[in-house]
């Protein structure tokens, strides 16, 4: 059994993103890139399935710039036994990239997609229901577990009541929660081992697929500054500031 696992190269995580003075959108000029945290433990899952010899191979998938190959090499150091790269330079929304995803499927057939839940950059939390929907596939997101036998996917999902599991049949999309594995540290004989792993590059129109973008962004602004807070003397102050103040109660 196959599984693909798209990977999005995005800001890392520790890094404070600036937006740009023209208001455009955030200045990754020099700023640290790492793979989507979602998507190693997208990853991580996949690579724990074929140790348990249940998937045969594990595909990493990278939408974007030539730089991705960096996040498919370090998806290989975790365990993929290959990468694939859809280069281009178009900024790529959801649609377009479920679109190439799409395209990939139908020639690779796999029999789960494993994607994460969001990429940290744009939190769209789009790109695995819309692959799932193009591929007329069922689809399990915010997996915190994940179990595959019998042709099926038992998945546990974290919703606001607790837990919910489901089982949906294969081929599938299982998208990936926090809690669903610790995603290992490459090794360094594994970094080096990845180096020699199959990487292909295609391009969007080799897939026969237009990325144009769909939707236009009007303006990006940093988030309002938290103004200081101030100290109450005693209960009676505070619910007086609560309600003729901030008037919340
Ligand atoms: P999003 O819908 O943008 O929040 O992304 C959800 C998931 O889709 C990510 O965690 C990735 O698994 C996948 N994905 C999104 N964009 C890309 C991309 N450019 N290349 C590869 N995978 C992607």
């Amino acid at each position: 059994m196959k599984i693909l696992v798209p990977v999005k190269r995005v800001v890392d995580y520790n890094v404070k993103v600036r937006v740009k003075s023209d208001g455009t959108g955030v200045d990754i000029a020099n700023v640290k890139m790492s793979m989507n945290p979602f998507d190693e433990i997208a990853i991580e899952e996949a690579v724990r399935l074929k140790e348990a010899g249940i998937a045969t191979e594990v595909v990493a998938v990278s939408c974007g710039v030539a730089a991705c190959q960096e996040t498919l090499r370090a998806a290989m150091a975790i365990g993929a036994d290959r990468g694939i790269l859809v280069e281009t330079d178009v900024e790529l929304q959801p649609l377009a990239v479920a679109k190439l995803l799409k395209a990939l499927c139908d020639k690779e057939a796999p029999q789960v997609v494993i994607c994460g839940k969001q990429a940290i950059d744009d939190d769209s939390n789009q790109t695995g229901q819309m692959l799932a929907a193009l591929m007329s596939w069922p689809q399990a997101t915010f997996a915190s577990k994940l179990v595959i036998a019998g042709g099926a996917a038992t998945v546990t999902r974290e919703i606001d009541g607790g837990l919910e599991t489901l089982e949906i049949k294969l081929p599938a999309v299982v998208t990936t929660d926090l809690r669903l594995n610790e995603p290992r540290y490459a090794t360094l004989p594994n970094i080096m081992k990845a180096k020699k792993k199959p990487l292909e590059t295609v391009k969007p129109a080799d897939l026969g697929v237009d990325v144009a973008p769909r939707l236009a962004t009007l303006k990006v602004v940093e988030p309002a500054k938290r103004s200081a807070g101030v100290r109450v003397a005693d209960v009676a102050q505070l619910v007086d500031k609560l309600k003729n103040e901030a008037k919340v109660i």
